[in-house]
């Protein structure tokens, strides 16, 4: 209820009524509510620099547990970098040692990234540098399990190549221990059997009883069965890549013919007497490059190193070979 209020008027001595337009109510009403609307803004305003809201509580809640967050996350960084350098240590030292593949250097394995700030988007906030420091060792960590992956594909294929050429060598003995009556000669100078002339054996000879089971003492290809080489009488040549040809000669009967496949161990023909030869016995020989070698540096697939510390006594006597 509007209070009514009075006017004196001196000339009629009486009181008269002030009647104010409405329009003018409206605008002193509209000013007080405009007023008090300012003033409870400017209040809010003013205590909000002061007192938390519940919205701003919970905010800064969440980022204390965001920052903790990115802790922990940092911490599992560092115990993959702790596993994958003991990876990188046995990848170096053992693995890439064994293969004969050059180290790694650190430099390499740590590499950052050059040029261009890739960082940009993250800068100018608080927490700017909590982000890009994590995002930088991430990919570091990122980068260094691709070299030590590629290290490793490098390594697998080194590691094939070397289990085939580890079979492909002839390594083992090609008559059995318990067959060999005895290694009759070695490679070096020796007597001629029949010009009784001391002159180069190329080979070993192995002596044992006429049908003696032999061995290829490595994986290859026969290359030749045949007894069209003089002196050697029935004989056979394995090639087992990697420059090396292996020969088995005066052979009483062959198990194998020309362009066949063999694998270290497989029979391939029994010892004889054929060719320029006194006595049945394996006469064993190595190549090399086309080369002849000492077939006895070669024996470590099935002897004991007893029984080579024996074969290579006997076979540095100087004593008559069979040929
Ligand atoms: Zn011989």
């Amino acid at each position: 209820m509007s209070k009514v209020k009075y006017h004196y008027d001196p000339e009629t001595l009486s009181y008269r009524k002030i009647v104010r337009k409405k329009g003018k109510t409206i605008k002193y009403g509209f000013i007080f509510l405009l007023a008090s609307a300012l003033f409870g803004f400017l209040f809010i305003f003013i205590a909000s620099q002061f007192i938390e809201s519940p919205r701003e509580r919970a905010l800064k809640h969440e980022l204390t547990n965001l920052q903790l967050q990115f802790d922990l996350f940092n911490k599992n960084i560092d115990n993959a970098f702790a596993a994958l350098e003991s990876v990188e240590e046995r990848d170096n030292s053992i693995y890439r040692l064994y293969f004969e593949a050059n180290p790694i250097p650190e430099e390499q394995r740590r590499a950052g990234f050059g040029g261009v700030n890739r960082y940009k988007k993250y800068e100018g906030y608080d927490n700017s540098k909590l982000i890009i420091e994590s995002k930088k060792r991430l990919e570091l960590l990122q980068k260094a399990i691709d070299v030590q992956s590629r290290s490793l594909d490098e390594i697998a294929v080194l590691a094939e190549d070397k289990e085939n050429f580890l079979l492909s060598i002839p390594a083992i003995q090609p008559v059995r221990n318990k067959d060999l009556k005895h290694m009759a000669s070695g490679y070096g100078y020796r007597t001629d059997p029949f010009t009784k002339v001391r002159k180069f054996h190329f080979g070993m000879d192995f002596t044992a009883p006429r049908g003696t089971p032999i061995y290829a003492s490595g994986d290859g290809v026969i290359k030749r069965a045949d007894s069209n080489s003089s002196g050697y009488g029935k004989h056979i040549r394995i090639d087992h890549g990697y420059g090396y040809v292996s020969l088995y000669a005066h052979l009483y009967k062959y198990n194998v013919k020309a362009n066949q496949k063999v694998k270290r161990g497989d029979l391939i023909g029994y010892v004889g007497s054929t060719g320029r030869s006194e006595a049945p016995h394996l006469h064993y020989e190595v190549f090399k490059d086309g080369k002849r070698i000492n077939p006895i540096n070669f024996y470590y697939g099935n002897l004991s190193a007893e029984e080579y510390a024996r074969l290579l006594e006997k076979a540095s006597l100087e004593n008559q070979s069979l040929d």
